[in-house]
């Protein structure tokens, strides 16, 4: 059966006629959140070990990361193609020699063809957008700025440190250098209902986004959440609630976004709650079932602006 929503892996399929891997890699940027600059707790799910394998290892250049990267994907998917992500951190933040240099590595692998950087909204400028934007010309290139959720109120809770309005001129000012935009958004954030939730998507669908990228909150070792979870503080979705509230979400965004991820890939040895999150196959076969039951795909409720 045909796949009722769009996803990254589909995209890639149809770009480059092959499956493309992405290698996900920790090229020692920083972020405003953590280093005293807005802010040193960071947003309170933020655990920076469990952005990314390499998080936690020390002492491994770009290069041996992409190599390595490379390596995997080879031999797990037959992957001939590779996508460079830039994940761990905010990866606009810094010295914009700096952001060349750790950008321009992927020109050392002949097999790399898309770079995919990672960051926050309010890390962006014209001079970072000229960088990346001069790598379109040899390769797939699109930013995913951290958001959550457009509610001012929870952007407050978690400690972003930004508002809506720093993500909307990101994405505008992202436009006019015709760079594909990507956003994260987190389903479950404390003090969310799913009307909530689906008011950001509401608001989200009018915007110019490429595509989407969904997680699930949860709660890793060594953060604020945890605390806030001890202390029974927050309620976390069930795997049953996740499942429905996400297939709503996608129903009422355009069908052709592209889909980063569906479910939150969590590290086992941070993870405290919840650990359904650990069966990610099982998830992506409910989240099917529940587009069956709801005859239902990604845009059926998409409210086009357009008449
Ligand atoms: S913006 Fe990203 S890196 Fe910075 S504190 Fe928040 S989650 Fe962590």
């Amino acid at each position: 059966m045909k796949q009722r929503y769009y996803s990254f892996s589909s995209y890639l399929r149809e770009r480059f006629g092959e499956r493309v891997h992405r290698i996900s890699i920790n090229a020692g940027f920083s972020c405003p959140n953590l280093d005293g600059t807005k802010d040193s707790g960071g947003c309170i799910f933020c655990n920076n070990k469990a952005f990314s394998y390499f998080a936690n290892l020390e002492g491994f250049s770009l290069e041996e990361q992409i190599a390595a990267g490379i390596e995997y994907g080879r031999r797990r998917f037959k992957a001939k193609k590779f996508i460079l992500y830039f994940q761990s951190f905010s990866n606009t933040y810094g010295d914009i020699n700096f952001l060349k240099e750790k950008y321009s590595c992927i020109k050392k692998f002949d097999n790399i063809v898309g770079l995919a950087v990672s960051t926050r909204p309010d890390c962006i400028d014209e001079e970072k957008l000229n960088v990346i934007e001069r790598f379109k010309e040899d390769y797939e290139v699109y930013v995913e700025y951290g958001l959550g959720s457009v509610h001012n109120k929870t952007l407050g809770l978690i400690n972003r440190n930004h508002k809506f309005a720093d993500f909307q001129k990101a994405v505008a000012l992202t436009q006019e250098y015709g760079i594909n935009t990507g956003a994260h958004l987190i389903l479950g954030l404390p003090g969310e209902t799913a009307s909530d939730m689906f008011a950001t998507m509401r608001i989200l669908s009018k915007m110019p986004l490429w595509g989407v990228k969904f997680h699930c909150l949860h709660v890793v070792k060594d953060t604020h959440l945890e605390q806030m979870y001890r202390n029974n503080e927050i309620k976390l979705l069930s795997e049953d609630e996740y499942v429905n509230i996400l297939v709503r979400a996608l129903e009422l965004i355009p069908k052709n976004w592209v889909i980063l991820r569906l479910v939150s890939d969590a590290d086992r040895n941070l993870l405290v709650a919840p650990f359904w999150l650990n069966d990610k196959h099982r998830i992506l076969k409910k989240i099917e079932e529940e587009f069956n039951k709801r005859k239902s795909y990604q845009g059926l409720r998409y409210e086009s602006t357009c008449n």
